[in-house]
């Protein structure tokens, strides 16, 4: 048996003429950067969100930090961040010269717990940076209601939500902006770097365009000091053909996701559990085992990939010793990092293979019983 985690030229098979034909539209047109492609996809893509902007940029991590950047966030300042997400959305914080402030999860749902966010706010707070985790929406409400009492912004890093739903409402028009990432991996992908902001905010829609291109509306006018961070028009074309199969792809995700509950459910192994406002688009399908380490070397020894998302905690990384964090100091984050395990999952998978690793997982749980 040999499951891959995830099947990246699947999606190229799959779409292979009008991908190609893509292809050619660009390289024959001669316009490389900021064209026709990155802005009809721009509109597609707002579409898409339902919302009123879409900006284009280089990755995800730029979209959040363009978004930091537009706010007016910057040093002296803090942003409440999950204590247990990828180290980029604390990066974009770090860029800004602010300080990302963690928060624990709800263990359930693996987001920011919601309670605890009013504990870590100071005189310096400014804006809440939630992440819908493995593609599962955080709980936006709760968090936008104490945003608004304390007068903060919110952002949503939607680098793994492309798509779902919290109460109905898309990722992406949940909060003041969102940052999306296109990296290859994510439920929509592109064939190389990419990222896009969405917000309903036209003042802060006008400030991101004008940053992600040196800070200039007009060529070579430059009213302040941006960047170079750019979605070119060969990835906006080959997102343009994705985007009309990401509804499709994700329900085959959500699919899956149901044949490993079914399969899962009565094993040891903690399954994802979704809130009834909560419409997931199975980015990532994590479960937890306290013998994290001894599962994943079984199921390698039986041919199927997994991987951990993520072993380390931001706050443990030495890329932030500087904050001099104990290893105590978010002991849930610690703790979910040393049991969690992401399956096998894309659109791509078939059912045989989920069965497979339900099958695998259940045979482990079963010898572990034994010994
Ligand atoms: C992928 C990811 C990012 C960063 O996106 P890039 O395009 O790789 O820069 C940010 N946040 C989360 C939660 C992600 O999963």
């Amino acid at each position: 048996m040999s499951i891959l985690f995830l099947d990246l030229k699947a999606s190229y098979f799959e779409l292979k003429d009008e991908l190609d034909a893509a292809y050619y539209r660009v390289m024959n047109s001669g316009w490389y950067i900021l064209g026709e492609e990155v802005e009809a996809f721009e509109a597609e893509f707002a579409l898409y969100c339902e919302s009123k902007h879409c900006i284009g940029v280089g990755n995800g991590l730029e979209a959040l930090h363009l978004i930091l950047r537009a706010m007016g966030i910057g040093q002296g300042d803090e942003v409440i961040v999950p204590s247990n997400t990828y180290i980029a959305s604390w990066l974009a914080v770090s860029y800004t010269g602010a300080i990302p402030v963690p928060v624990e999860p709800d263990e359930n749902t693996y987001n920011i717990d919601p309670a605890l966010i009013e504990g870590a706010i100071t005189p310096r707070t400014k804006a809440i940076l939630a992440v819908h985790l493995y593609g599962q929406p955080a709980d936006m409400d709760r968090i936008n209601e104490v945003a608004q009492k304390h007068g903060l912004k919110v952002i949503e890093d939607s680098a793994q939500a492309h798509g779902s739903r919290y109460k109905g409402r898309r990722a992406g028009n949940l909060g003041d902006a969102a940052g999306f990432s296109f990296y290859p991996g994510k439920n929509l992908g592109a064939f190389g770097d990419g990222g896009a902001i969405t917000t309903d905010d036209e003042v802060l829609a006008a400030r991101i365009r004008m940053l992600r291109n040196y800070g200039s509306s007009v060529k070579y006018h430059n009213d302040e000091k941006g960047y170079n961070s750019r979605l070119d028009e060969l990835q906006a074309a080959m997102l343009r053909v994705k985007l009309k199969h990401l509804d499709k792809w994700n329900e085959r995700r959500k699919h899956l996701a149901e044949l490993y509950y079914k399969g899962l459910s009565e094993l040891d192994v903690v399954v994802p559990s979704v809130p009834a406002w909560a419409d997931p688009v199975w980015h990532l399908y994590v479960v937890r085992h306290n013998n994290r380490d001894e599962l994943q070397k079984h199921l390698t020894k039986v041919g199927v990939n997994t991987l951990i998302h993520y072993p380390i905690p931001p706050h443990l990384q030495p890329a932030y010793r500087e904050f001099n964090i104990s290893n105590d100091a978010f002991p849930l984050a610690a703790r979910i990092s040393s049991q969690i395990l992401s399956l096998p999952m894309g659109s791509h998978i078939s059912e045989v293979d989920i069965n497979s690793v339900s099958d695998a997982i259940s045979s482990f749980a079963r010898n572990w019983h034994a010994s």
